[in-house]
């Protein structure tokens, strides 16, 4: 499908640091920058008359605290912020949430999943990774050299990058309407990327917060992780998006949580489905010979996997050979040094 052609970003550049791009009447674009390969994430900020509604936060950290004082001082002109609303829990979402909770007595709202996991997470802290997380890396046929390295390494932390959630939040279901910045917004559940992960869609015109559901130019992360081993999020993906793009139209202004707002959203969708679909296939022709997951990085991402990236492509791994497994199209047995083969079964 060659699709590019309709998919067009209506602002080419971002806001400048410290600055807002006015989206809408009432609705702010921001940008935080993340010391991370993905380096910023969007924040909007919907006006409230004398307050405002963030949906998201970026991380925390003293140089987050410092751009936000700038931020609220300045384009959000000394209005509180009275209610933060994620999308889902990952820090560079919630990271400032419990912040703001704190300084202004902001309201939270969030899904069920995404403030149980925030709230969790950020409440589990390891000084090294635990024994279920190095065997996790095991059985992905993790590099040696870069396993050594990280089994003795203090591993990502949420408290490192996220404030404290203080108790008592709203909970966002599937069907709410809510109201914020002078518009009423339907409240659609996604997953994959991350379980109950809120997007809303204006009643009163075209607009589309989405978060990390629905991203320009990159594909979501869909990941397993040691707290769920088994786990096949690529199926709520594509769910997802088959649930979403009933509701996409050409017209839709979409606000995504990194890269730029774009319109052409029935062919985005289409996009994210496919992107993973041809990714499946391309393993079952690989996996007529056994790998491991760490074998399959070079089939299934275009760009060269590093030290810095290697995580997120092995949990994305598994994820795509978890979902052959669950589909009955691949068994798997262990290596001596502990990593899962996977071979398509042949029938
Ligand atoms: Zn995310
Ligand atoms: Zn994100």
């Amino acid at each position: 499908m060659d699709g590019g052609a309709h998919i067009r970003h209506p602002w080419p550049e971002p806001p400048a640091q410290g600055t807002a791009t006015e989206i809408a009447p009432g609705l702010l674009w921001l940008r935080l920058p993340l010391p991370m390969v993905l380096d910023h994430v969007n924040v909007y900020a919907l006006d409230e008359g004398d307050s405002w509604t963030l949906i998201d936060t970026g991380i925390h950290s003293k140089r987050s605290v410092a751009l936000w004082e700038g931020i609220l001082a300045g384009p959000l002109q000394g209005k509180p912020v009275s209610r933060v609303i994620l999308t889902h829990h990952h820090p560079d979402h919630i990271g400032m949430a419990g912040w703001f909770m704190e300084r202004f007595g902001a309201d939270l709202w969030a899904s069920r999943t995404s403030w149980l996991l925030a709230r969790l997470l950020i409440l589990d802290e390891e000084e090294r990774p635990t024994p279920q997380a190095l065997a996790f890396s095991r059985a992905g046929g993790m590099d040696p050299e870069i396993y050594e390295h990280r089994k003795n390494e203090r591993p990502y932390n949420f408290a490192d990058i996220c404030a404290p959630i203080p108790v008592g939040y709203t909970r966002l279901i599937e069907g709410n309407v809510i109201r914020a910045g002078g518009r009423d917004w339907d409240v659609r559940m996604g997953g994959g990327h991350a379980p109950e992960h809120v997007t809303l869609w204006s009643r009163d015109d075209n607009l589309v917060i989405a978060g990390d559901q629905i991203l320009p130019g990159i594909s979501p992360n869909i990941g397993v992780y040691p707290t769920e081993p088994l786990a096949d999020p690529l199926s709520d993906w594509l769910a997802a998006c088959d649930q979403l793009a009933v509701h996409a139209r050409d017209d839709q202004l979409v606000l995504p949580g990194h890269k730029l707002p774009f319109t052409g959203l029935p062919l985005r969708m289409a996009q994210l489905s496919g992107n993973h679909h041809a990714a499946l296939d391309r393993l079952r022709v690989f996996l007529t010979e056994a790998h491991t997951a760490a074998d399959c990085f070079a089939l299934l991402f275009k760009r060269r996997i590093d030290r810095g990236t290697y995580g997120l492509a092995l949990v994305e791994a598994v994820a795509h050979l978890n979902h052959l497994l669950h589909a009955g199209e691949v068994t798997r047995w262990r290596r001596a040094d502990e990593a899962w083969l996977w071979q398509i079964k042949d029938e």
